[in-house]
């Protein structure tokens, strides 16, 4: 197919930020001026001709896997895989929402939401080897995956995102992607669930899933009582027979521990 094609059927595909033609991944990640400006201001080491180039995958690749050959992932408390995120939330803001964040703002964020997450995480640890036999003081969120949906009615796309944290509280991998517009914001959640399964079933053992939407359990729960929902229930019904542990909660927004991780 060449360019001009390529070119034609994503015309839409239009950076919200920048106004560049075609929007990727590692456009809305690495390359847009506001996510570069966010990368020169936060800690993590820059390396020319590393990061970014233009394949995701090879800054993913950096990222997650080739940094952790230099510096041990304990010690390792670059907040990296949540500037990723935040990125991603902050060019989401802009597009369905009309938000616009500083990137100052932004990587401050995000270093703070860090320390508390390790700190949270140290918390979590010692609480639970004192009281062995009494329910956790403090909400531990190891080894799950928390997920979001977006949407507007307006938007052509509804966002969808997970992070899967293993029971070190460290973020081991995440994924964010578009998806064609569905019907509501609730169709949004159940789209950004069975995506979140597939992909822990697909790379993790992780079978425990964390979500702001109370309706979401609800319908997971009780899917006859959402008839309307039905042929996306089935779904996840469907994916639930291989997670014989599946369990989901509800990870509220404003949560101390995790300092609305989803802000
Ligand atoms: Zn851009």
């Amino acid at each position: 197919m060449s360019d001009l094609v390529r070119r034609n059927m994503r015309c839409d595909n239009y950076c919200p930020r920048c106004g560049e033609v075609e929007e990727t991944v590692t456009h809305a990640i690495f390359e847009c001026p506001p996510a570069l400006q966010v990368w020169s201001l936060s800690s993590t080491p820059a390396c020319p001709n590393i990061l970014p180039v233009s394949s995701v995958y090879t800054n993913m690749d950096y990222l997650f896997w080739r940094k952790n050959a230099i510096i041990g992932p304990e010690q390792d408390r670059d907040p990296y895989p949540l500037m990723i995120w935040y990125i991603w939330k902050a060019r989401n803001e802009k597009l369905f929402r009309g938000i616009d964040r500083g990137p100052l703002e932004l990587v401050r964020h995000v270093e703070s939401e860090c320390q508390a997450w390790f700190d949270a995480n140290e918390v979590a640890q010692a609480v639970t080897q004192d009281n062995i036999n009494e329910e956790p003081q403090v909400v531990s969120l190891g080894n799950i995956c928390l997920l979001d949906g977006s949407w507007t009615s307006s938007a052509n796309f509804s966002g969808s995102g997970w992070a899967w944290m293993d029971s070190s509280g460290n973020t081991q991998l995440m994924g964010t992607r578009n998806f064609p517009r569905r019907e509501s914001a609730l169709h949004s959640e159940v789209e950004a669930l069975r995506w979140a399964m597939e992909n822990m079933l697909q790379h993790s053992t992780c079978q425990s899933f964390g979500t702001d939407c109370k309706e979401l359990i609800a319908m997971v729960k009780d899917p006859q009582a959402w008839p309307s929902f039905s042929t996306e229930l089935e779904r996840i019904e469907t994916l639930q027979i291989c997670f014989p542990e599946f369990n989901i909660t509800h990870v509220p927004r404003t949560h101390d521990q995790i300092a609305d991780f989803f802000g």
